[in-house]
């Protein structure tokens, strides 16, 4: 067969490999050893649910062998193996894998962050080798083919000849460099201690052959004399990490895991291992990770959990075990109460995967809620990478799990811009505040300087900074709050007693002005009234009923964007000099009103983050101040 060209996305990648400075290269056999026990799983599921296969356990396992003349390592599987078309398909292209989904954002990460977040599966055997092959056949199949490359140049598919299926990759070592010495993948205690390091939990035999001294029979009164023997033995445990005891387990064991499952390239801020036992009975290692899959808040995003019947893996994502404010969560389940031969229809229908589920959202919560309680920072950095979905999830379902997930939100407080929890603000508000305040805007610093937070702000009182799209919607779902109710401070009753109670006074004394502004402005306001809130700023946008500007601003912007508006009110603060100016101008010069009144106007859309409606206007305006 002619040589075949890599899909491009799968030439980068292999580019990348080959010239690769990436530190840990030593990961190749992890991926590779996946991969084969990844086959014999299939191999394993196919024989469990076929009556008319049978299987001896034995028939399943993993060879690692080496030649130290040619250079090579060999990882041999009695797995599902591949036909031509899997080939070259599963070894051609990459973006098939699943593993690697490469995105036009990542063009601009360098080629480390990219192996980094990604793993890199079966081309990480380019980190290592100059060439490789991989002959395989298929189970069932008559024929076996062999896939060689050198590299990024392509690759050939011959027909081979194979007994058995499953597959027999070697790598052709790359020549030692005077950094590096790729001979260490010959020697015998190094792969024994990387199937240790990264493979050990592997449910199918990792056989080696190891040379072992043992004594020559002695003549008496001599000293023994020692002979090399190569034996077949096998280096991994075997015993699946979830089946083993917590106490034996380090957290460096349950970030290999994490690591050898790609559940994420990040390290887990938190694993959870669950022994259930009792009316469910099942097994499962859960993690929190530290940082968002770059994918996390987009449709492409799949969540769910590895679903193991009694050790044999039956779904990759099952997703029915995560509801979907918690679908950050990666881990597995593994449980003797599902059946093998379950369907994905009739498993969404399972009491047991039901009661499975449940169970493991409560641990979850209370897993989050200790991390809150007991290291803090922690919680933080989870907040920052997850939080927002558990605001989506206050919100969405018409509010069905506030109640669960209330505690866990945080909020950046006008008291030293720290993060709170509702309970802790509830917990120090003093006995005279009415409400739980907050302000939304674009970033805290921004909402900082908004003119309606003065008055909340000179009172004392602590502000909660919301900047998230969803935040207020969240809140509005919450409703209230140990019998506080949320009160934005630009909301038109904030509960506060002014000092100076002049202002119905003050609309009652401008009522004509105000109402001639009002109409200048011709509809795009409410009313204009005397503000109670303002201090030192002469003008502010409020709105009065449910829908507060930033919310209209946010349903705005939605794809099927609602032609939605808030009832806007335009507060003149008439301590301000400002007023004084204005009430001149509606004396004097009905034209200079006019020209005040837009021109302030615009000043409360820009402070609101609204845009002025006619910038060319507005600078005119402002010229004309000028001369
Ligand atoms: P991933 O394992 O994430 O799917 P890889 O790059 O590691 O990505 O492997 C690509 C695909 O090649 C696998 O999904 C599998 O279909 C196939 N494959 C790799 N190694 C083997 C093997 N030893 N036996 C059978 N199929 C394999
Ligand atoms: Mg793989």
């Amino acid at each position: 067969m002619a040589k075949q060209e890599f899909k491009a996305e799968s030439k980068r990648l292999l580019e990348m490999m080959i010239n690769s400075i990436y530190t840990q290269k030593e990961i190749f056999l992890r991926e590779l050893i996946s991969n084969a026990s990844d086959a014999i799983d299939k191999m394993y599921y196919k024989a469990l649910t076929d009556e008319k296969l049978v299987f001896n356990k034995e028939d399943y396992f993993i060879k690692l062998t080496v030649d130290k003349d040619a250079r090579t390592l060999t990882i041999t599987d009695t797995g599902i193996g591949m036909t031509k078309d899997e080939l070259e398909e599963n070894l051609g292209t990459i973006a098939k894998s699943g593993s690697l989904a490469f995105k036009s954002e990542n063009e601009t990460k360098d080629d480390h962050t990219i192996i980094g977040q990604f793993g890199v599966g079966f081309y990480s055997a380019f980190m290592v080798a100059d060439k490789v092959t991989v002959a395989t056949k298929a189970f069932g199949s008559e024929e076996a083919y062999v896939w060689e490359s050198t590299g990024a140049d392509g690759y050939t598919i011959e027909p081979t000849a194979k007994d058995s299926a499953g597959s027999v990759i070697t790598l052709y070592l790359k020549a030692n460099t005077e950094d590096e010495s790729y001979d260490e993948y010959l020697q015998e205690y190094r792969l024994r201690s990387l199937v240790k390091k990264y493979s050990d939990f592997i449910r199918y035999p990792i056989k080696m052959d190891v040379t072992k001294s043992v004594p020559v029979e002695s003549q008496d009164g001599e000293e023994p004399t020692y002979t090399e023997l190569s034996e077949e033995e096998t280096v991994n445990s075997m015993v699946p990490i979830w089946r083993k005891n917590k106490s034996e387990l380090t957290d460096e064991d349950y970030e290999a895991f994490y690591a050898e499952k790609r559940y994420g390239f990040d390290k887990p801020l938190k694993h959870l291992h669950l022994k259930v036992d009792g009316n469910i009975v099942y097994n499962a290692i859960l993690y929190i990770p530290e940082s968002t899959p770059f994918d996390y808040y987009t449709k492409e995003y799949e969540k769910g959990l590895e679903l193991y019947s009694s050790g044999v893996l039956i779904m990759n994502k099952c997703a029915d075990l995560l509801p979907d404010y918690f679908s950050f969560v990666k881990g597995m389940v593994d449980s003797e109460d599902l059946s093998l031969n379950i369907s994905r229809e009739m498993l969404q229908h399972d009491r047991q995967l039901k009661l499975i589920a449940k169970n493991i959202q409560n641990k979850i919560k209370s897993a989050l809620q200790s991390l809150l309680k007991d290291e803090r920072d922690k919680y933080e950095k989870f907040f920052e990478s997850f939080g927002r979905q558990l605001k989506y999830g206050v919100y969405s379902d018409y509010g069905m799990n506030k109640e669960t997930l209330q505690d866990l939100l945080l909020f950046t407080s006008s008291k030293e811009k720290k993060q709170v929890t509702l309970d802790e603000y509830v917990s120090r508000m003093p006995e005279d505040q009415k409400y739980i305040y907050y302000a939304t805007g674009q970033s805290v610093e921004r909402i900082e300087k908004l003119p309606q937070t003065e008055l909340v702000a000179d009172k004392g009182f602590e502000i909660l900074y919301l900047t998230d799209d969803i935040d207020e919607f969240a809140l509005k779902m919450i409703m209230n709050y140990k019998d506080k109710e949320f009160r934005n401070v630009s909301s038109g009753d904030l509960g506060i007693e002014s000092d100076e109670p002049k202002s119905e006074e003050e609309d009652r004394a401008n009522a004509g002005l105000f109402e001639e502004m009002k109409g200048l402005l011709g509809g795009k306001i409410k009313e204009v009234r005397a503000s109670k809130r303002l201090k030192s700023h002469p003008v502010c946008l409020t709105s009065e009923g449910e829908l507060s500007i930033e919310m209209e601003k946010v349903l705005r912007a939605m794809p099927n964007g609602q032609d939605i508006q808030a009832d806007k009110v335009l507060e003149i603060n008439v301590n301000h000099e400002v007023f004084r100016s204005l009430k001149e101008a509606a004396e004097k010069d009905k034209e200079k009103l006019s020209l005040y009144t837009n021109l302030l106007y615009n000043q409360a859309l820009l402070i609101e983050g609204l845009p002025v409606e006619d910038p060319v206007d507005f600078t005119n305006a402002i010229c004309k101040i000028m001369v």
